[in-house]
């Protein structure tokens, strides 16, 4: 049995973070509104940054941000056995894999909303508005540049091109992660083509799968494999690090991949409203206000990822890595593939 923690923010002890607070530091925000009731969150999500975004909407509108924090499968699980009675009002997770998975628990009620509507791009979010991608990152290949840039390394089809043989290490197929990345190659190629796909970049492994995302920078950065594949936000996270960490991202070369033909797979973060919630009304506000400009800096921020409302930049950190195209396939659709990618992996023999 995970151990939930449910987290009320404190008023005074974050008021310093906040800009609302700081303008009434002198009048213990005196010139926050009332109190308004609450909204419970159920996250998987943990970022110090995501406090000073709560504290700020409890200041504007007197509601309070109840926090639950677990792992999204135990959270989905959590609310699916508190039933009716479940507090959860919004469930907040990351990767449309995990949004699906909550989809198709049946946990999650329709959000008809003009703000997020028009905030948030079409393929950023459920198409009946059962979730919100509220910040996005991108998929990448990673290489060691004292090697030089691999030639002719362009598109993900490119990591199943033998001249790529031992050159390549990838974390295992059960991450999430790439589960994703391999639906949304179904999604574009079918399903024969990603198997196939699969199976090249398994001839090319130079080690079995293993490790994480920072794992990848890492061997990669030390030269022990010449390429692999990591979400944009761990590399910003050394790009925008100590003077060690500078040095790791210095050693590391980045491509976007299929900049020439769909765009660079992109997975969300994301939040759902949750069928039975209790405070339905400010589970909406707190939705939309996660949609607001500064709402959208703070969260984006908090894992170095590009903000999902339209118009908005990502920090100097994620921008060290690049502008690039992103994939417009919808991503809810790559949440519907996650099966057939499993069974895949496994044709594959990739771990
Ligand atoms: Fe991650």
């Amino acid at each position: 049995m995970k151990l939930l923690v449910l987290a009320t923010v404190a008023v005074t002890a974050l008021a310093a973070l906040s800009g609302c607070a700081d303008k009434a530091a002198e009048t213990a925000r005196a010139d926050c509104a009332a109190p308004a009731g609450d909204v419970n969150v159920y996250s998987s999500r943990h970022y110090d940054t995501d406090l000073a975004l709560y504290e700020d909407f409890t200041c504007e509108t007197g509601i309070k941000v109840n926090r639950i924090e677990a792992d999204a499968d135990a959270l989905i699980e959590r609310i699916q056995s508190e039933g009716e009675f479940s507090p959860a009002d919004l469930l907040l997770t990351v990767d449309a894999g995990r949004l699906w998975r909550a989809e198709e628990a049946g946990i999650f009620a329709p959000v008809d909303s003009d703000v997020l509507k028009q905030r948030l791009p079409a393929n950023l979010r459920h198409p009946e508005g059962l979730w919100f991608g509220l910040s996005t990152r991108a998929r990448i290949i990673i290489y060691d540049k004292s090697k030089g840039a691999p030639e002719g390394l362009a598109n993900y089809a490119d990591l199943a091109d033998p001249a790529r043989k031992g050159e390549i290490c990838m974390r295992s197929s059960s991450n999430i992660y790439n589960i994703s990345l391999l639906s949304s190659i179904i999604a574009h190629k079918g399903a024969a083509e990603a198997e196939n796909w699969a199976k090249g970049v398994v001839a090319n492994f130079k080690q079995a799968p293993q490790g994480n995302d920072t794992a990848m920078i890492e061997v990669v950065a030390a030269g022990q494999c010449r390429i692999s594949v990591v979400n944009t936000y761990y590399l910003a996270r050394y790009a925008g690090g100590d003077a060690k960490d500078k040095a790791i991202f210095d050693k590391v070369g980045v491509i976007f991949p299929d900049q020439d033909g769909v765009g660079t797979h992109v997975n969300v973060s994301g939040a759902g409203l949750i069928k039975t919630a209790p405070n339905r009304e400010n589970a909406v506000k707190f939705l939309e206000y996660l949609t607001s400009e500064s709402a959208q800096r703070y969260f984006a921020d908090g894992n170095n990822e590009y903000p999902a409302a339209i118009g908005l930049k990502a920090n100097s950190a994620v921008e060290q890595l690049g502008s690039f195209k992103a994939d417009k396939l919808g991503v809810a659709e790559i949440g519907r593939g996650q099966a057939q990618a499993v069974t895949i992996f496994d044709r594959a023999g990739w771990n």
